[in-house]
């Protein structure tokens, strides 16, 4: 199985003044997580931020089987702490809001593939098939802070942004004049300066397809290139379409979604993944509250201003 560390490159920060600064990177949530931060309380704030991503992975983990998440997929009526109760009514909303190309309940299929626990293998017709029989979001009941499901929950496709959103209240809450987060896919650039981002190449390891500017949001890639493995010469990615059970084939081969919601760019970026071009397109002239970038094998299709750095796409402009 192949990881990147870090898909999206932040090109530019730049510490100017006489702040203090301070970074560090650690491994939670799957992922490396660096974290740059310039501000007269940085230390503080890096370490606040890495025990709050820390409390939230033991909260969410799908292979912890303490987690508050482990409990109620092994079919208990939880009560779950605030953060828990707060990503999953945020993951049911954008499930609704995406018609089910996202959808939390999809956890008896990712772990058919082996996602989480690295025992990859092409399961059966009949065993997506089975699979499947559980999944839809109405299946999870939240009732005060109460929550069961006869499906099971997997938050990866949006804990690293609601993750980033506890850290974005931290970064705030000390006043910090400016930050990079970046956590596998997803990065915040925080403060009032604009910073270059660069969107990894989905078909060059160690390349950038494109640079946008961005301004105090997150911006989130999801792509089929992040996690995959490879059955008789066929390649199996960890995004699931929740219609077919299969890894999507939309045609887009990675998607990024920009604002400054960082918890709905997660969430976002691996719905768009699964909707493919057209239906995203038609989702983005209906909401029009995020920017995308999708990229499929020979084209860019873009909401936002970005330099396009590999001159074998074509540019579309989506407006
Ligand atoms: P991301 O990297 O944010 O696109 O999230 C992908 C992860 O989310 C996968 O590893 C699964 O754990 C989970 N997942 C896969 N497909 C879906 C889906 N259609 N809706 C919600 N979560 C998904
Ligand atoms: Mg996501």
């Amino acid at each position: 199985m192949k990881k990147t560390v870090c898909i999206l490159c932040i090109l530019a920060l730049l510490i100017t003044g006489c702040a203090k600064s301070s970074t560090e990177t650690f491994f939670a949530m799957d992922t490396f997580m660096q974290l740059s931060i310039n501000g007269k309380d940085a230390d503080s704030a890096v370490s606040e931020i890495k025990e709050a991503v820390n409390g939230l992975e033991a909260l969410l983990s799908v292979t912890d089987e303490n987690s508050e998440i482990s409990r109620i997929n092994r079919g208990d009526t939880v009560s779950v702490s605030a953060d828990t109760l707060d990503i999953i009514r945020r993951a049911i909303e954008i499930s609704k809001l995406t018609d089910g190309a996202f959808d939390i309940s999809i956890y008896p299929v990712v772990s058919l593939w082996g996602f989480t626990s690295e025992t990859n293998r092409v399961p059966s017709e009949e065993e997506i098939h089975n699979a499947l029989q559980n999944v839809g979001y109405e299946n999870i009941k939240v009732n005060g802070n109460s929550v069961s499901t006869s499906a099971m929950i997997d938050l990866g496709g949006i804990a690293k942004g609601y993750a980033t959103s506890k850290a974005r209240e931290i970064l705030e809450k000390y006043g910090v004049e400016s930050a990079v987060l970046s956590m596998g896919g997803n990065a915040l650039v925080y403060g009032d300066r604009e910073f270059n981002v660069g969107i990894q190449h989905p078909k060059k390891s160690d390349g950038i397809i494109a640079t946008l500017k961005a301004k105090n949001k997150s911006v989130v890639t999801s792509g089929g290139y992040q996690r995959y493995f490879e059955q008789n010469g066929e390649k199996y990615h960890h995004i699931i379409d929740t219609e077919s059970g299969y890894p999507a084939k939309s045609g887009i081969i990675s998607a990024t979604v920009i604002t400054e919601d960082d918890t709905l760019a997660d969430a976002l970026a691996t719905a768009l993944y699964v909707m493919g071009i057209d239906k995203a397109t038609e989702f983005w002239k209906e909401n029009r509250s995020f920017d995308m970038l999708l990229i499929t094998d020979n084209d860019v299709y873009t909401t936002t201003e970005i330099e396009l750095k590999d001159q074998d796409f074509k540019l579309n402009i989506i407006e």
